[in-house]
């Protein structure tokens, strides 16, 4: 701060308070944000950064915080550019660690070999708590049903727009989940999702209605604990992975 800069009252203690708040507008007792240091964006050349409290998942450097999720090491491929190709037929892959609420950050690319249309072209899938499937699929001019698309929240809600790269290039998912919240196995508070696709918004605070299923209803019919690992789809397809970073959020609302 230069020594001319001049030291001005940092807020008021003599303002009303905020409806249903215990702090007043301004008020100089509210605590300030933590300081987080920015990341940068991906290109599709080069991988971007995470911010600085954020736990990387994946940076090109090893499966470490994976495994498969039939136990025993994750068996996906290591591949060119720090990404992660699935390696189909050796199942799904999760975390090691688990989590509730949370910030993640994935990118992935759809086989440049298409083999198959609709649902058969790149298929994978992110699931949150190992439950709750955002659809990966190379959705670029490529018809499917509308709630299997890229960006999907699979078999329950379409996404807002088709956002898709074309087959080899990358793809950016941001991703905000709350977790559903139990007391006594009675739901209190459902799913929800906010997801960008490459920066566009694809949903906003959908409400999720379960666990997700094919061809069938979801629901919240079976309590399940605050936490799970974020599991990555073997749906038989070669799709690539890059740069996944997580945030857990302990809480959602401004202190
Ligand atoms: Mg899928």
């Amino acid at each position: 701060m230069p020594e001319s800069s001049r030291v001005l009252k940092r807020g008021y203690s003599d303002t009303p308070f905020l409806p249903g708040s215990k702090w007043r507008i301004h008020d100089s007792d509210r605590p300030e944000p933590p300081i987080v240091l920015a990341g940068s964006s991906s290109t599709q050349q080069v991988i971007g950064s995470p911010p600085n409290d954020a736990m990387v998942l994946f940076d090109g450097s090893s499966l470490d915080e994976w495994q498969s999720v039939r136990g025993g090491e994750a068996k996906w491929r290591l591949s060119e550019g720090n990404a992660v190709s699935v390696e189909g037929g050796t199942g799904d892959i999760r975390s090691r660690q688990e989590f509730g609420s949370c910030q993640l950050h994935i990118e992935w690319s759809a086989p440049t070999e298409i083999k198959a249309d609709s649902q058969g072209r790149g298929n994978s899938g992110v699931f949150l708590m190992g439950l709750y499937e955002i659809q990966v699929l190379d959705s670029y001019e490529n018809p499917t049903y509308a709630d299997g698309h890229a960006g999907a929240i699979y078999g329950q809600f379409p996404p807002l727009v088709n956002a898709m790269s074309p087959p080899g290039q990358w793809n950016v998912f941001d991703i905000v989940f709350e977790a559903p919240e139990y007391q006594s196995n009675e739901l209190v508070n459902p799913a929800t999702i906010t997801l960008f696709h490459n920066g566009v918004l694809a949903h906003l605070r959908q409400v999720m209605q379960g666990p997700t299923k094919h061809r069938e209803l979801a629901s919240y019919s079976t309590p399940h604990g605050p936490k799970g690992p974020v599991v990555l789809q073997d749906h038989g397809d070669p799709v690539r992975f890059r740069n996944i970073w997580i945030r857990e959020l302990d809480r959602i609302a401004a202190l």
